[in-house]
């Protein structure tokens, strides 16, 4: 008996799926992959999951949290989920350039407006090569199945 972690990276949900998602149909989603991967590598235990969520995608990593230990099979008791935030890279439609961006360095207002209407950060974001504020955001949301540890037998 051995512990192992397994590196996964896999993306659940892309950013147009997510509008709809909702914390306990993605938590369902993120146990099905992570039992998935369980099975494939003979974990009898999983003992922890981490979690990428983009920081703008529009999850309570605390009802997550939650529902993923109210949903979690047998083999998944003594799982610990980390829920981590991931930068969000923005890429001006002008000139080409991409850079990323760190929504937490706005102030608070900003940041929840933008938060709940991404659309707002055209008003507060500027490309620092040209100055233009037409500009995609080319990551910042979806939700990706991270890494696995648990005990192999
Ligand atoms: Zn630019």
């Amino acid at each position: 008996m051995f512990y192992v972690g397994i590196e996964c990276n896999i993306l659940l949900l892309l950013d147009k799926a997510c509008y709809s998602m909702h914390e306990w149909a993605l938590a369902e989603a993120i146990l099905k992959s992570a039992e998935q991967i369980a099975e494939q590598e003979n974990l009898k235990e999983v003992t922890e999951v981490t979690i990428k969520v983009g920081e703008l995608q529009q999850i309570e990593p605390p009802i997550l949290r939650f529902a993923l230990n109210q949903m979690k099979p047998d083999n998944f008791k003594k799982a610990k989920f980390h829920i981590l935030k991931a930068k969000s890279t923005l890429k001006c439609r002008v000139c080409g350039n991409a850079w990323q961006f760190n929504f937490k360095k706005l102030d608070k207002e900003t940041a929840e407006a933008i938060h709940f209407v991404p659309e707002v950060a055209h008003t507060y974001i500027k490309c620092p090569k040209c100055g233009s504020p037409d500009f995609e955001i080319a990551s910042g949301r979806g939700v990706w199945l991270e890494d696995l540890k648990g005990v192999k037998c």
